[in-house]
């Protein structure tokens, strides 16, 4: 059985979609079979491996909303070897509003992925900005949750909202769920962001990675060319942190 992660964090451009696709492409790499889901309306996941949401005839939206649909019918290959995905668009906006008058509309995505379970080593599941009902899928779903936090210290209290959350979501449906803080980019030059580095690892100890994302702009660069930063700069220093995260997150399974 694959095993599960939700990237979460209720805040934007935190690094979400770029550890969706980043790890992916890593754990791939490791030969890993991998799949990401795209739970994001706006379909980062979907634009940074390079493809256009509307390109698709069915995307996630109608595997969530359809109990007819497999949802092998929207699995997408990448340019990365053992790396798939599931597409997005703007769609999946309506699928809030629609499944939230379902009996069990929070094991959705839950049901939807546990038919393919058996094909995947890791299945990643890039979430919106927001903490709803999306959200509340992907924390069901999931076994491990990880949150990409900017070293910031605005980050910190967004925190403790996400960890009241995932607190409910254990306590009322997935009790094995365990979340992590992923150090995202982290800028050495600043001893504000250092301090914050250090917080973080005293409030909530081993539930950080080791590994620290820093900022650089070949991030952003290899979205715009729709390649993950390891196939667009390979040898960057970049490319090496997901690779190093992908080997913890290895150790932690
Ligand atoms: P989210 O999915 O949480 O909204 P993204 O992964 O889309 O966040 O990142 C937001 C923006 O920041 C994107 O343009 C992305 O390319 C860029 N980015 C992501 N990680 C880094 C990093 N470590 N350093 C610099 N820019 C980054
Ligand atoms: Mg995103």
């Amino acid at each position: 059985m694959s095993k599960l992660y939700a990237i979460t964090n209720q805040k934007g451009g935190v690094g979400k979609t770029t550890t969706s696709v980043c790890l992916g492409a890593a754990l791939a790499e490791l030969e890993k079979r991998v799949l990401a889901v795209d739970l994001d309306p706006q379909a980062g996941l979907t634009t940074s491996l390079g493809f256009d949401p509307d390109s698709f005839e069915t995307n996630i939206y109608n595997a969530l909303i359809d109990d007819e649909f497999h949802v092998k019918n929207i699995i997408t290959k990448t340019k990365v070897q053992n790396f798939s995905f599931l597409p997005s668009n703007l769609d999946l906006a309506g699928a809030e509003g629609e499944l939230i008058g379902e009996i069990g509309w929070d094991r959705t995505l839950k049901n939807t992925l546990y038919q393919i379970a058996n094909d995947y080593d890791y299945i990643l599941i890039d979430c919106p900005p927001s903490l709803g009902v999306l959200t509340t899928n992907a924390l069901i779903a999931a076994q491990r949750v990880i949150i990409p936090v900017q070293s910031e210290y605005l980050a910190l209290r967004g925190l403790k909202q996400l960890n009241r959350i995932i607190a409910k979501v254990r306590k009322k449906g997935n009790p094995e769920l365990k979340p992590k803080i992923l150090r995202t980019m982290h800028d050495p030059r600043t001893t504000h962001t250092s301090e914050i580095v250090e917080e973080l690892e005293r409030h909530f100890g081993d539930q950080v990675y080791k590994t620290i994302i820093k900022r650089t702009i070949k991030f952003a660069d290899s979205a715009l060319a729709g390649e993950p930063i390891l196939v667009y700069a390979n040898r960057s220093e970049g490319a090496d942190a997901y690779r190093q995260l992908a080997r913890e997150v290895l150790e932690d399974d």
